[in-house]
This record gives structure tokens, C-alpha cells and sequence, in this order.
């Protein structure tokens, strides 16, 4: 413990000697709480004691687990609003927007329980008429122990779905919280300690800064799952290589929304300022760029910077939006909006002056330049940048061209799905905004620099197993006991008549 009072630095606030994560009460800047930093040793007793109740945790089965996971979704449910004022004081949300994290994360407990075993159990395969005879099938079998590293933006939410199917496909899983929010890190062990105490090691907590996650990965961990920058995501990749541990990387995005001359303005307008403006546009996926056609981009700004400037940002019950508890965020967001104004740029709401010390309040800029870095990089918050175009595939061509690609959004009343499908990102939602998030049951992740792999879905339960493939032998083999010893001229037989069925196939003639 230090005695000192704790230091802002450009991490936020913590300890004087880093001995200590201190987190700040969002809405008043004072001091929150306090949580010890765990090092190589704490790191190394976690994975130590995460991997011997691995195999007791794998050998109870799905329905043993899932069990487990409904007590555990009971813990959280009871103790809900305590995580929601955790959240709300220590990332600053308002507290509807918290609720939306504990909701979620209890709809993501529901469908891991209702799936794991269809999607992780045991999948008989079609057996090859090549090697007759044999019986094949796969089991998808746990990594061992999982860390997950988590963001501050949704600091329940983002690392718990990953934690969720990390558990439900039979892994053990060790968190190490963003140094912003630790609390509801711990919230979340509390409730599994309290729902599974023959096992709670299966879901631990270590706290600290970038130090606590680098031990942890080099503790011997079987998977990562990284959700944060991009600078921070190959630094972490570059560091499970060395141990070829496999990870999930769910890094940042810039995400683009299409508006097309044929949708309706008025939904449009609704949807994508909160897409862009909610969670003060704390979001890997959300809408940064709205590319509008021409023939209604006029009216469509006129629409959203109505609604834009009725979102209110502050810490009490009416706000929509809270402050950036992250304060190296804010100069990021006033050189976007700065660049995208020298490069000829006009604020039809916010602009330079929206960029406080510790609140930002919505922005929208139109007539920014492609080149400026609120359409090239991750602004991470409350602005949206409109550019023109001239129909939707120069819109296509500018989504398309980024190097992130995670989200997007189209709006369009007939051509939705057509302008979807050639968007080459993980996720489009047609005629709304951010919804893929939202549901348990559909993948998410990204390409290019917003990273690889997959949380949420089946997919997101099969990136926590891997697949251990079987064969069993039923009869006799093809030719002989044996590979070797084949009957002279028996493979060149079993070669022409696969090439004759082929041809056949085609109406060709055969020999
Ligand atoms: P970081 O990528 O720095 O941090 C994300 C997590 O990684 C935190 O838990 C952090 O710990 C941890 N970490 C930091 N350094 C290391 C390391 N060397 N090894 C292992 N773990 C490490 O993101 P920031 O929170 O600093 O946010 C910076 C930017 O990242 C934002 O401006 C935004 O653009 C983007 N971002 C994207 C998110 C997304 O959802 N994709 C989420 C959060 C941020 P600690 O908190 O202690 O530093």
C-alpha cells in the first residue's frame, strides 16, 4: 500500500509507485479504490493453480458445466446493479448503458449454456471411400488456460463474452482487467466464487497495468484473447509467438456506414448517431464515417446534427453520454477534429470547442477530406465524419480501403443486403446500427488491423477448443492388413476408376 496521494499521469490515475492500480469515481475525479498489482510471481501462481482445476472443470461434462454456468449467471443477475455502479463509476457510463453490459453478459451466459454441447460435441464425420472401413469423428477438446486481456471501454461486456466461451468450451480463464476499470473484473470472480466454490479457480483476476499482462503471457498460457489497440495487439502477438501460443486478437476498427440514395433519412439519421455518439464513441465498432450519397447527403446532415445536438453528455441520470476515462483519449480526439478542419472540414455541431478536459460532447463534420485522420484512424470518440460521394460503390471503394475492417452499417431500402456483401469487414448490420454486438448467437471479429479470430456464435465457442480428430478402425482395409504389400497394379486401378467416375460426372467419356 502507498501512503501517497495518487498522480494523474497519462495512464489515468494510479499509485505512486505503480505498486497499486487506483481508479478514480468517474463522476466526481476523486479517488475509487484501490487494487494490488500483480507481478511474474502472482502471474505464475494463477496459471499454476487456473491449470489444476482445468481437468476436473473439463471432466464434469457439458451438462455439469452447464450447471455451473446457470449458478453463476444466478450470482450475477442477484448482484447486478452492484456491478452497473461499478462500471458507472470507474468507466464513467451512464448507468442505462451499464445495464446494457450486465444484460448482455447474462444473454451470453444463456446461450453458452443452451449450445456448447451442439457446437463442442462430438461430431461424427462421413468416412472416405479410400480407407473404408474406418469410423471418424472429432471432439473439440479445451486449451488448458485461457488469459484474457480486456479494454476500458466496455469493461464487463467485452472480456466477460470472451470469458464465457473460453469457460463454456471447458477451459480455465484468468483475467487481466484494463488498469481503468478493474472492478467489475473482480465482480465478476466474486459471483463465480460465490456460484462454484469447489472450483474458483476457474475464473481468477489479476490486476495492473501493461507489466500484469505481459507476465501473464509469458506464465504459459494455452490461448490469449487481446482486445484493445493495435500498436498494443502486435506487441502482444509478437510475444505469443515466441511460445506459439495461438490468440485472438479484437483490436480497433474505423467504421464505416453507407447511406444510399434510396434510404429512408430519417432512420438513418437515428441510428447512426447513436452508433457513433453512444458509449461517447468508446467502441471498436463505432460508426466513424458516414459515406452519404450525394443526391440526399444535404439532407441527411440536417437530420443528424438535429439529433446530434440533443445528446447530452455528463454523469447524471438524463445524460446519454459519460466522460473519457481514458485522458490520453482526448487530445487524440481534438487532433481529428483539428485535421479534418485545416483539411476544409466545417462542425455542423461540436468541433474543437466539444473537446473539454474530461467530457467531449458529439461533433459532426462534414466535407472532410478522405485523407484526414478522422476517416484514416480510430478517433475513439463522440464524432462523425460525413463524407460525399457519388454513389455507393465509390462508398464501397472508401470502406473497402482502410486498413481496419470491423463493423459496418448500411441504409438502403432495396439494395441493403447487395451493398453488405461486397464490404470486406466481419460484421455489417442493414438498416441499423451495432446490433451484431448485441446478439450472443452471431460472430464477431475483424480482418486487417482490426485483428483475427472470432468471440461470440459458434465460432466464438470454437475458438476457445481445439478439434481432436479420431479415427476407429471397423473392418478390413482396402487392398491389405497392411499399407504396405498392395497387389501389383491395385492403386493404378483405384486411380483410373476414380478418374473414370470423374469424367462420368461430367458426361465425358471413360475407358
Ligand atoms: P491498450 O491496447 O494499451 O490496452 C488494452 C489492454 O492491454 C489493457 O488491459 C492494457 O493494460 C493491456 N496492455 C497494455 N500493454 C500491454 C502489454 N505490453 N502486454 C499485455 N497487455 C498490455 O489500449 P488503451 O486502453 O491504452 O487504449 C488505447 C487505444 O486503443 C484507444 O485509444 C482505442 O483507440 C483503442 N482501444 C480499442 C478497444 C477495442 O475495443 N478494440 C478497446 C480499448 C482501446 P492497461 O490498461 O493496464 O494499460
Amino acid at each position: 500500500m502507498t501512503n501517497n496521494a495518487p498522480t494523474i499521469t497519462r495512464d489515468g490515475v494510479i499509485g505512486q509507485d505503480g505498486s497499486e492500480v487506483v481508479t478514480v469515481d468517474q463522476a466526481t475525479g476523486a479517488e475509487f479504490a484501490r487494487y494490488s498489482v500483480a507481478g511474474k510471481e502472482e502471474a505464475a501462481a494463477a496459471v499454476a493453480a487456473a491449470r489444476s482445476v482445468s481437468g476436473p472443470w473439463w471432466d464434469l461434462g457439458f451438462e455439469g458445466r452447464a450447471e455451473q454456468l446457470r449458478a453463476w449467471r444466478r450470482e450475477m443477475a442477484i448482484s447486478g446493479e452492484e456491478g452497473v455502479a461499478l462500471i458507472h463509476a470507474e468507466n464513467g457510463k451512464p448507468l442505462d448503458e451499464a445495464r446494457v453490459e450486465v444484460l448482455g453478459i447474462l444473454e451470453h451466459v444463456q446461450y453458452a449454456v443452451e449450445n456448447a454441447e451442439r457446437v463442442l460435441g462430438r461430431r461424427d464425420v462421413p468416412d472416405s471411400p479410400t480407407v473404408p472401413n474406418q469410423r471418424a469423428w472429432v471432439e473439440y477438446q479445451p486449451y488448458g488456460v485461457v488469459g484474457v486481456i480486456g479494454p476500458w471501454n466496455f469493461p464487463l461486456l467485452t472480456p466477460g463474452a470472451i470469458l464465457v466461451e473460453a469457460i463454456a468450451a471447458g477451459n480455465a480463464a484468468i483475467l487481466k482487467p484494463s488498469q481503468i476499470t478493474p472492478g467489475i473484473g473482480e465482480w465478476l470472480v466474486r459471483a463465480w466464487q460465490r456460484a462454484v466454490p469447489d472450483l474458483p479457480d476457474v475464473l481468477q483476476c489479476l490486476n495492473g497495468f501493461g507489466a500484469t499482462g505481459q507476465a501473464l503471457i509469458e506464465s504459459g498460457l494455452n490461448k490469449l484473447a487481446f482486445t484493445g489497440s493495435v500498436a498494443t495487439g502486435k506487441t502482444v502477438a509478437a510475444q505469443c509467438a515466441q511460445t506459439l501460443t495461438p490468440v485472438l486478437l479484437e483490436l480497433g476498427g474505423k467504421d464505416g456506414v453507407i447511406v444510399a440514395e434510396d434510404a429512408d433519412l430519417d432512420e438513418a439519421a437515428r441510428h447512426i448517431v447513436w452508433g457513433a455518439m453512444q458509449n461517447t464513441g468508446h467502441g471498436c465498432i463505432s460508426l466513424e464515417v458516414a459515406y452519404v450519397v450525394e443526391s440526399v447527403h444535404d439532407a441527411f446532415v440536417e437530420k443528424i446534427s438535429d439529433l446530434a445536438k440533443q445528446v447530452r453528455a455528463g454523469s447524471d441520470d438524463a445524460a446519454e453520454i459519460g466522460p473519457v476515462p481514458l485522458p490520453t483519449q482526448i487530445p487524440i480526439i481534438r487532433e481529428h477534429i483539428r485535421d479534418a478542419l485545416d483539411r476544409g472540414a466545417t462542425a455542423t455541431v461540436g468541433g474543437l470547442d466539444a473537446v473539454g478536459e474530461r467530457y467531449v460532447t458529439p461533433t459532426v463534420l462534414v466535407g472532410v477530406s478522405p485523407d484526414a485522420l478522422a476517416v484514416t484512424e480510430e478517433t475513439f470518440g463522440p464524432t462523425l465524419a460525413v463524407v460525399k460521394v457519388t454513389d455507393t460503390e465509390e462508398a464501397i471503394a472508401h470502406v473497402n480501403g482502410g486498413r481496419y475492417g470491423l463493423g459496418s452499417a448500411v441504409f438502403s431500402r432495396d439494395r441493403g443486403e447487395d451493398i453488405a456483401r461486397q464490404l470486406r469487414v466481419g460484421m455489417t448490420s442493414i438498416n441499423d446500427a451495432l446490433v451484431f454486438s448485441i446478439n450472443p448467437a452471431v460472430p464477431f471479429g475483424g480482418r486487417g488491423d482490426s485483428g483475427y479470430g472470432r468471440k461470440q456464435g459458434e465460432e466464438g465457442l470454437r475458438e476457445f477448443a481445439y478439434p481432436h480428430s479420431f479415427t476407429a478402425k471397423t473392418g478390413p482395409a482396402q487392398f491389405s492388413a497392411t499399407t504396405f504389400g498392395r497387389p501389383a497394379g491395385a492403386m493404378a486401378g483405384a486411380l483410373a476408376g476414380v478418374r473414370n467416375r470423374i469424367l462420368a460426372e461430367s458426361g465425358e467419356k471413360t475407358d
